[in-house]
């Protein structure tokens, strides 16, 4: 099988995020602001946005709340 196969968990640690957004201006179609929590959350679309961009936005967050996993 082809890497186009191999899905990407996404997940915020909503303990570490502090909302600055981001991973939403980097990878909007990954993650948005709960502006009732000042969390990001991410989409449900977010493994199947391109690794690369998760990866730039994961290290793009100031306090590293962004965990990418391959997911089977
Ligand atoms: S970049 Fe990090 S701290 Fe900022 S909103 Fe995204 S997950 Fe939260």
């Amino acid at each position: 099988m082809s890497g186009a196969g191999v899905r990407v968990r996404v997940r915020v640690d909503p303990e570490l995020c502090i909302g600055t957004g981001e991973c939403a201006r980097i990878a909007p179609a990954a993650f948005r602001i709960d502006e009732s929590r000042g969390v990001s959350v991410p989409r449900p679309e977010a493994a199947r946005v391109d690794r690369g961009v998760l990866e730039e936005a994961a290290h793009a967050c100031p306090t590293r709340a962004i965990a990418l996993r391959s997911g089977t």
